[in-house]
């Protein structure tokens, strides 16, 4: 029996994995830059976790949770999103505020699998815990454009809303139900839910015979109070002061019940309908809700796997990762011993070096050397090891020389050594 991977999963080859790296070296040094540190929490949490904290209401909690029972047939779930988490964590373990504290890692969600979105999906992400200056908005803002255009994207757009607040959701959450409740009958099932539970969701309705209705729906922009209007345009001022363009979309709402004030999300445009590649906002109320003293908060969270369709789309190819630096050749038993405690003495000496795990021949070695992008080859054979030399071949010029076994180690490092610093 051949078992295959899960459908909406993947395995990440070798040959992508560069891609990867090059995407999280950048991101954890761009954060860091930032002043933020890295956290890591489990991968499955207490179900409730999620379910009060994203929304009774979203499409995440109804249908795209991995929910299971364990042993003792408690509820968990695999980690849907990484703000819950964070919080959960920065409450648990009592941090010190503010928190500024990033991730990178895998999420779940039972979603259609299509180009650029997976079940397992990865995500980098960045919550600052504990600061309700507009500053801190800015700052996760100018965060995720620095890390965006580091990576080599170009073709941004931010897009930024204000999402309301306790004081004015409830009234705008009014209006809506009003405007939608004589179209109640052409929504599709799901927004019928959401109608009763959060019509604020029905704002997100990917559904053709819902869409019709969305963009003459009132806009929340419309109803916010004075100290949320107020919070949106100290943010607009830090973006201008930044020189961050954005426009003001008034129909944004990010698809989780916690969300307050402040909402973005970063476009790229040659993506199509799955274009956003960031997204992020304000969560003011969720560390209350989570059972902790009144906290205000901010994040954004990015996908990897569309900041990889991105890159691609513009062309942006990461730097080509650094070849081995020896490549040992050995011919025949007594040339594998010997080869074999030699790479291992190289290794010590720091280098890279592969080699001696195959008996083919040498032309096959050659080949693979190649494909490492070996800068030295050693070539050690039963000849060699009678003269008690091996041969030396420079993969770039295709020059060779005889090299003694003897302080071939130090021999090698110090050339390896020389070379890289360009001598
Ligand atoms: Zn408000
Ligand atoms: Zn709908």
């Amino acid at each position: 029996m051949k078992v295959r991977r899960v459908r909406g999963t993947r395995d990440i080859l070798p040959d992508r994995i560069r891609q990867w790296q090059y995407i999280e070296e950048t991101a954890r040094e761009v954060l860091e830059n930032f002043g933020f540190q890295e956290i890591r929490t489990p991968l499955f949490e207490k179900t409730p976790l999620f379910s009060r904290s994203i929304g009774e209401a979203t499409d995440i909690v109804v249908k795209e949770m991995y929910t299971f029972r364990d042993k003792k047939g408690r509820s968990l779930t695999l980690r849907p999103e990484g703000t819950a988490p964070i919080v959960r964590a920065y409450l648990e373990n009592r941090l010190p505020t503010p928190a500024k504290l990033y991730y990178l890692g895998p999420f779940y969600r039972y979603e259609r699998p299509q180009a650029g979105r997976y079940r397992e999906f990865y995500q980098i992400g960045a919550e600052t815990i504990g600061s309700d200056s507009p500053a801190s908005d800015a700052e996760i803002i100018s965060l995720t454009m620095t890390l965006l255009k580091k990576l080599g994207l170009k073709d941004l757009v931010l897009q930024l809303n204000g999402a309301g607040c306790k004081r004015c959701q409830p009234d705008y959450k009014k209006v809506l139900k009003d405007y939608f409740r004589e179209k109640l009958n052409s929504l599709c099932a799901d927004c019928k839910r959401r109608y009763r539970k959060n019509p604020l969701r029905i704002l997100d309705c990917k559904s053709k015979r819902c869409q019709r209705y969305l963009a003459q729906a009132p806009a929340i922009s419309d109803y916010l109070c004075d100290e949320c209007k107020k919070g949106l345009d100290e943010v607009k001022d830090y973006l201008d002061t930044l020189k961050i363009g954005y426009t003001i979309n008034p129909r944004l709402v990010r698809g989780l019940d916690y969300y307050t004030r402040t909402a973005f999300e970063i476009i790229s445009k040659g993506l199509g309908a799955q274009n956003a590649i960031a997204a992020g906002g304000r969560y003011d109320d969720l560390v209350e809700d989570l059972g902790g003293p009144s906290t205000p908060a901010v994040g954004v969270a990015l996908g990897t796997d569309r900041l990889i369709l991105a890159l691609e789309r513009e062309g942006v190819r990461p730097p080509i990762a650094e070849g081995i630096d020896i490549y040992l050749a050995s011919l025949g038993e007594r040339a594998n011993r010997r080869g074999f405690t030699l790479v291992q003495r190289l290794r010590e000496k720091d280098l890279k070096v592969e080699g001696v795990l195959s008996s083919k021949s040498l032309k096959s070695q050659l080949r693979r050397a190649n494909r490492l992008g070996a800068r030295y080859v050693l070539i050690l054979g039963e000849e060699e090891l009678t003269k008690r030399k091996a041969i030396l071949k420079e993969m770039a010029t295709g020059k060779q020389e005889e090299m003694p076994l003897k302080r071939i180690v130090e021999k090698m490092s110090e050339k390896v050594r020389k070379r890289s610093e360009g001598l």
